[in-house]
C-alpha cells in the first residue's frame, strides 16, 4: 500500500509505501526532512486514484530507515559493561609469598618481590592480606627458624 502526502514546505505530493510510516525522508523537490504519515483510508493511493497520478513515487528502501541507525549503534552494549562481567568472572585465588624463599645468597628480595605481585595482580582485586609466620629448619635439619610472610586472597 502507498500513501500520497504533501511536503509541509513545497507542496509537492508525494507517494511512499506504507511501510515507510514514521521513518524520515528528505523532499525530493526541497529537500526538507518529512516524517512518513501513518496509512488512513483518505492517504492511501488507492483510495485517491487522481492524487497518485499526480504523486511524485519515492522508490525507497525501508528495511534500514535513516533515521534508526545511529539508535541501533547507541543500544549495542558498551565495552565497559563487558569488561565488568568479566571481572566478576574472576576467580578467588590465595598467594602465599614466605620471606625465606625469597632470599638469595644472603640478600634478601622479599619487598621487592611483594611488591612486584602486588601490582601485577593490581589493588581493586585484593580482597585481603595476612602476615604469617612459619618455621623451618636450617640445611642441616638440625637448628630452627622463625620467618614470616604474607597471605595474599585476591581476584584473578
Ligand atoms: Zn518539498
Amino acid at each position: 500500500m502507498d500513501i500520497v502526502f504533501k511536503c509541509t514546505s513545497c507542496d509537492q505530493e508525494l507517494e511512499v509505501d506504507s511501510a515507510g510510516a514514521g521513518s524520515e525522508i528528505p523532499c525530493p523537490t526541497c529537500n526538507t526532512l518529512l516524517v512518513i504519515p501513518e496509512a488512513t483510508p483518505e492517504n492511501l493511493a488507492t483510495a485517491n486514484p487522481v492524487g497518485s497520478a499526480a504523486a511524485t513515487r519515492i522508490e525507497k528502501h525501508f528495511a534500514v530507515p535513516q533515521h534508526s541507525a545511529p539508535e541501533s549503534l547507541i543500544k549495542k552494549p558498551k565495552p565497559t559493561l563487558q569488561v565488568a562481567a568479566k571481572e566478576t568472572d574472576k576467580k578467588l585465588r590465595i598467594k602465599t609469598i614466605k620471606h625465606g624463599d625469597c632470599v638469595e645468597v644472603g640478600k634478601s628480595k622479599y619487598d621487592e618481590i611483594v611488591t612486584e605481585f602486588l601490582q601485577q595482580i593490581g589493588e581493586e582485586n585484593i580482597v585481603q592480606m595476612h602476615p604469617i609466620s612459619y618455621s623451618h629448619t636450617d640445611a642441616a635439619g638440625r637448628t630452627m627458624y622463625n620467618d614470616f610472610g604474607l597471605m595474599i586472597i585476591f581476584r584473578g
